[in-house]
């Protein structure tokens, strides 16, 4: 359970910068004004059900309409009961009767440099072989699908396959291990696992196949192993249980009929990424979950039929869920996928894409931005991005000036950025800026979408003042929130509706709202620091950090101390070329302290060349909390990326 006694956050860092969307950004945009929002919201909160099930009927093709828009037993809802749709219907067959038939939905390029893409006509035709396919294998609707794949366009096939047919599928990113697939598999009970020989990371072979053999061997319920091949080197094939998906999808059908799925029923289950503890299943439904993919996908990347979007994740999260597959494809719009690294072969892989492909969208996460930041501007700088029109980043806090640089170096000062916050577990994104609409600061995800009852309150459930930090939660259910952890429906209830009173939905992120009423999440509410009494959120000391010139990252972290309950470390990661003077240590002291303030000066500063994040990159304080308090780890490390860096850290100690 999430330790949510805090009645506040204190708040120090005071961003000042304002973008005003462009007037001629806005004349074209969805959602063209301030009003237009402020309009919007007053419409959803007159009627939140009504607002809804407007959207539900513009944006979806139903194959039955729903009786009940909301039924809600807290912690459970159930959205548009009674009604049936199909999400791959929504996201393929009903673009093949426009001119979509023959639009390029997705344009592939692999980390060697092969490029493919396909229409969807083409992929509706891939997607219904790999139904019958699976079919034939014996997974029928209900049955659970494990998905460990590269970034390759079967991938997303593999998905809308069980989608079509009413398998609920559990991807595993392809960076996990054989023991992080098996545990998943086993959590899910899965029947069959869609794989690749193997797929390109920074120029080596990862070994899926290899990967799924080992785990395979410890999962009583997989049946079947379907294998893309992609690599093309030698991996063991167990005759009757595995098959390549080439020999499979040869002789098989191209036309399939897709059944009509109950509102309710399990789209997928995907694990969190771990950042605070032990990974949770979170199980997402069909239509609810399709709903606020397609709206969020439209309203906030303002996507148009001649926009080439590329976002950046993997499909192995729940952004590569929403808004590489489900929310783009549902618009019926060009999406962008790649295999591999930003730097292989050289750090501007990224900047070359979006030259090549004329990228207008591009959505990525700020520990990608500050990777960028570290390795300089020279790179981008290589390539024509004048084609971007928007920018959006999401995964973590943006610290204001990494966004400053993706604002000037990548946006050439242009594009808007959305700064979108949204977790696992809200399935789509729930605050963010609408490009047309809103005014921006760096380092704000600015303000709830129409319908998104975020709210900052005390331990007791009630309003804190705007300016005041506190605990941020969603007051109503909306239609793409978690159903279940799967198999665990008491771990929902504890982790998410038990430490807030009033059926509410508690985030597990502490966040304060400014004058304006905009939203700064602070960090996780599990990371807050207590120095001296004041409860300080990781985020603001840190962007103080990042905003001094040597510094590319920041971690912030606290350890016992006598005297002030908490003494703070910091742990830093320097910039490209930094000047490592003798009083560089002292010198960020000192600047925490002109930026903050003395209570926020950091008691000790330790560089690193790498911090460790998760296989996601997000900062995992917990073990940096772990370490610098008792020099041990014994915290869950199994979404680890590099065991490497922590090694490092732990040696230095
Ligand atoms: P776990 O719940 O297992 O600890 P996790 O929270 O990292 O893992 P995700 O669901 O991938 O798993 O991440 C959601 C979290 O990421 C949010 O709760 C928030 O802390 C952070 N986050 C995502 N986007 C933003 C954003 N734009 N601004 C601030 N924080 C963000
Ligand atoms: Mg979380």
């Amino acid at each position: 359970m999430t330790d949510a006694n805090h009645q506040h956050l204190e708040s120090a860092l005071d961003e000042q910068r304002t973008f005003a969307p462009n007037p001629a950004f806005s004349a074209k945009a969805h959602i063209k004004s301030m009003a237009d929002y402020k309009a919007m919201v007053a419409r959803a909160e007159r009627d939140p059900e009504d607002y809804w099930s407007e959207h539900a009927r513009n944006l979806l093709q139903w194959s039955r309409p729903w009786k009940q828009v909301l039924d809600w037993q807290p912690p459970s809802a159930k959205w548009f009961v009674g009604g049936e749709l199909n999400v791959s219907v929504n996201c393929l067959d009903r673009h093949l009767e426009s001119v979509r038939r023959d639009k390029t939905a997705i344009l592939f390029e692999g980390e060697p440099g092969d490029r493919r893409s396909l229409t969807y006509a083409e992929l509706h035709a891939e997607v219904c072989k790999l139904a019958n396919v699976l079919a034939t294998l014996g997974v029928a609707k209900g049955d659970r699908v494990a998905i460990y794949m590269p970034m390759i366009p079967e991938a997303a096939v593999a998905m809308l396959a069980c989608a079509r047919i009413g398998a609920t599928h559990s991807v595993v990113f392809g960076g996990f291990s054989a023991d992080a697939l098996r545990d998943r598999i086993n959590d899910a009970g899965a029947k069959l696992v869609v794989t690749a020989d193997g797929g390109y990371r920074r120029g080596t072979i990862v070994p899926l196949k290899a990967n799924v053999d080992a785990a395979v061997a410890q999962t009583p319920s997989i049946e079947n192993v379907l294998v893309v091949r992609r690599t093309g080197h030698n991996v063991a094939m167990q005759s009757g249980r595995d098959h390549w998906y080439h020999d499979v999808m040869a002789s098989a059908s191209g036309t399939h009929k897709a059944p009509s799925i109950e509102s309710e029923h399990p789209l997928f289950i995907l694990y969190t990424s771990g950042t605070t503890g032990k990974p949770k299943g979170i199980v997402h439904s069909t239509a609810g979950y399709l709903l606020n993919c397609v709206l969020t996908t439209k309203l906030v990347f303002d996507m148009k039929e001649s926009d080439v979007y590329w976002c950046t994740a993997d499909v192995g999260w729940v952004t590569g869920h929403s808004y590489v597959v489900y929310g783009p494809l549902a618009l019926g719009a060009t999406v962008v996928m790649y295999e591999g690294a930003p730097n292989h072969p050289e750090p501007d892989r990224f900047w070359e894409i979006i030259a090549r492909y004329r990228v207008s969208i591009f959505y990525t996460a700020p520990t990608a931005i500050r990777a960028f930041v570290k390795w300089g501007d020279q790179w981008p700088q290589k390539h024509d991005l004048s084609s971007l029109r928007l920018l959006g980043t999401v995964g973590e806090p943006i610290n204001p000036e990494a966004w400053m640089w993706y604002h000037r170096v990548i946006g050439g000062e242009r594009c808007p950025i959305v700064d979108t916050w949204w977790q696992t577990e809200t399935g789509g994104i729930m605050c963010a800026p609408l490009p047309g609409a809103t005014t921006t600061k760096p380092g704000s995800c600015t303000l709830p979408l129409p319908g998104v009852a975020l709210e900052v309150v005390d331990k007791h459930g009630h309003p804190v003042p705007f300016g005041k930090g506190g605990l941020l939660i969603v007051r109503r259910p909306w239609p793409s929130m978690l159903r279940t952890i799967w198999g665990d429906h008491e771990r929902m209830k504890q982790t998410y509706f038990s430490d807030i009173p009033g059926d509410v939905y508690f985030t597990g992120d502490g966040a304060r709202r400014d004058a304006d009423g905009y939203f700064w999440v602070m960090g996780r509410v599990d990371d807050v620091l207590n120095v001296a009494g004041h409860r300080l959120g990781t985020m603001e000391i840190e962007s103080a950090l990042v905003s001094h010139p040597s510094v590319a990252e920041a971690a912030v972290v606290g350890r016992p101390d006598e005297l002030k309950g908490t003494g703070i470390v910091a742990f830093v990661s320097l910039k490209k070329g930094a000047d490592v003077s003798d009083t560089l240590k002292d010198d960020l002291k000192k600047h925490v302290t002109k930026e903050i303030g003395a209570i926020a000066r950091p008691d000790d500063v330790r560089f690193t060349d790498a911090l460790p994040k998760t296989r996601s990159g997000k900062i995992m304080r917990r073990l940096l909390r772990e370490l610098a308090s008792s020099g041990e780890i014994k915290g869950d490390t199994t979404t680890l990326e590099d065991f490497a860096a922590l090694e490092k850290l732990r040696d230095e100690d």
